[in-house]
């Protein structure tokens, strides 16, 4: 579903991602782990064309993507995006922050739109809340509206950028319980997270990013419990 080779982003002078491999199948969900500043958001940004990449390759769906030949659009409602910050436009309710895309972008009818936005507010458990303006909302509920207006676009594919990090902890299990049931229903997921519990329950491949790289990769419960790199070992013993 998305094939990273040798990627490389800098910054003026600051190289971040110093030639990133990364595979992820369909279905597949896989947790990013790394220090902060290690090119986790970066990569991210790339995989979704907010970011464009200096060299290497990336393939969505078998595609390999040129930045100057390709439609970008195209791509970027095939690979969505939930941020740590929600994101939502403050001026408009819950439903409308979900139906804006579809109807401006994607040119659904409104009726249709409207329809569509209140089951995904429905499945995010925010129906009740669709007239609602963001300031009303707490985080959690804010980023499940924020989740439910990235799947309004019917993305193949769902990038997380820790989700849950600007959660009061009381909220976190909300937004991982949403996010679980979209891995169960078999979306492809890169989900940024420190979030242990998610990722040993949740995801089927842990992948360490350290200083532009990805340093080492397992099974949860094996990366976990066993990591190869003395990195590695060094940054899980900081954030358990
Ligand atoms: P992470 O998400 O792992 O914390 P980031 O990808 O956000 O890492 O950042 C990696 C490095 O790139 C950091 O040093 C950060 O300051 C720098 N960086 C990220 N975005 C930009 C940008 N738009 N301009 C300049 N530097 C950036
Ligand atoms: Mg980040």
């Amino acid at each position: 579903m998305i094939e990273v080779k040798n990627l490389y982003k800098s910054f003026g002078s600051l190289t971040v991602l110093k030639g990133v491999d990364m595979a992820v199948n369909e279905k597949e969900v896989v947790v990013l782990l790394g220090a902060s500043g290690s090119g986790k958001s970066t990569l991210l940004r790339c995989l979704n064309f907010l970011e464009m990449y200096d060299k290497g390759e990336v393939r969505i769906n078998g595609q390999l993507i040129d930045p100057k030949k390709t439609d970008l659009n195209k791509f970027r409602t095939e690979v969505g995006m939930v941020f740590q910050h929600f994101n939502l436009f403050p001026h408009k309710t819950a439903l409308e922050n979900v139906i804006e895309a579809p109807i401006y972008v994607k040119k659904i009818l409104p009726s249709q739109a409207k329809e569509e936005g209140y089951a995904l507010l429905e499945k995010v458990g925010m129906k009740d809340k669709a007239d609602v303006y963001p300031d009303m909302l707490s985080g959690g509920q804010k980023q499940r509206v924020a989740i439910a207006r990235a799947l309004a676009m019917k993305p193949k594919i769902m990038l997380f950028d820790e989700p849950t990090s600007a959660l009061d902890p009381e909220l976190v299990g909300e937004v991982l319980q949403v996010m679980k049931q979209l891995a169960k229903e078999g979306m492809t997921m890169v989900v940024v997270t420190h979030e242990m519990g998610f990722a040993r329950e949740v995801a089927d491949r842990a992948v360490f990013m350290d200083n532009g790289q990805i340093l080492e990769q397992g099974e949860p419960a094996h990366f976990f419990s066993n990591p190869q790199q003395e990195r590695t070992r060094q940054f899980l013993n900081s954030i358990l």
